[in-house]
């Protein structure tokens, strides 16, 4: 038992297999050290995850701050090196943003501001945004309502939005010059159901299952812009802290569409 540490949580008591009251309680001991190591594992490699990618954009200021001014005498190059390392920087701030975010949501320290949310009016004024996303990209960006009333869930109109935003900025991020990304809301069993589908790289089956982990990507190098690997963490979370659910399918090359399923709050009586 002493051998039990956070550095080493491998060990398992022997006996779990035997019939009787000391057999069960060996056995939940054993699941508990399960849980445990599995746990550490997660938060080492989180913490690897989080060093690395602020190691990375930190290197690349350091090198080109040293490299400006040991050689440049230029003030085109100083500009140009200066607005390359405020690119570094701003990718690091939306990092720590990010995980500030989800620290906190794990925390239970983000209260959310629930208030009735009309979805119609909350994506139409996101699909201007996706549009002038798309258009830098050559990417369609289109949006269906449905024709009856007004849809509107509790919700925190912020969060809904950054929500959405993710799902809709992941869809141009990895769909080609040419391709469409579709925003479609409706109604299914009395839940309001926000679909964004793309045509783009896809994924393939077994990736679907870790892409809500935090800085799971899929081979950096598909995309360009591809970021740390934390936006659907936060969509994930921002889901479930509204008591709803999101499902995911894709074919690799033909496209991703996800589904948001949020409990519809009381629809007024007309509007
Ligand atoms: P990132 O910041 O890398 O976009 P996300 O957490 O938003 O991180 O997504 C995790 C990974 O899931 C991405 O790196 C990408 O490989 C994959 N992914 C997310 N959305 C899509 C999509 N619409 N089409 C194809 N791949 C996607």
């Amino acid at each position: 038992m002493s051998e039990v540490s956070t550095e080493n949580l491998s060990f398992r008591l022997p006996g779990a297999n035997e019939r009787n009251e000391i057999g069960r309680l060996v056995n939940s001991f054993n699941h508990m050290l399960e849980h445990l190591e599995n746990s550490f594992r997660r938060l080492r490699q989180f913490s690897a995850d989080v060093s690395h990618e602020l190691r990375t954009p930190l290197t690349v200021l350091r090198g080109e701050t040293e490299v400006a001014l040991r050689w440049s005498k230029d003030p085109e190059e100083f500009r140009r090196i200066l607005s390359s390392n405020l690119e570094e920087i701003d990718r690091m701030s939306r990092i720590i943003e990010d995980l500030l975010l989800l620290a906190k949501s794990d925390a239970g320290e983000t209260p959310l501001n629930m208030r009735r949310v009309n979805l119609n009016r909350l994506l139409q004024e996101l699909v201007l945004q996706g549009k002038i996303l798309g258009e830098n990209k050559g990417v369609a960006v289109s949006l269906t309502l449905p024709d009856h009333d007004n849809i509107s869930v509790q919700g925190d109109e912020l969060r809904l939005h950054q929500m959405f935003l993710n799902l809709l900025s992941n869809g141009i991020k990895y769909t080609p010059t040419g391709g469409r990304v579709a925003l479609r809301l409706s109604v299914e069993d009395n839940q309001a159901v926000v679909t964004v589908a793309d045509t783009g790289v896809g994924m393939a089956p077994e990736h679907l299952q870790h892409i809500f982990d935090r800085f799971f990507r899929i081979d950096r190098n598909r995309v360009q812009e591809s970021g740390a690997g934390l936006g659907l963490s936060i969509v994930k979370w921002i889901v479930e802290a509204h008591q709803g659910r999101i499902s995911v399918s894709s074919v690799p090359d033909e496209g991703s569409t996800f589904k948001v399923f949020l409990p519809l709050g009381e629809q007024p009586a007309s509007s």
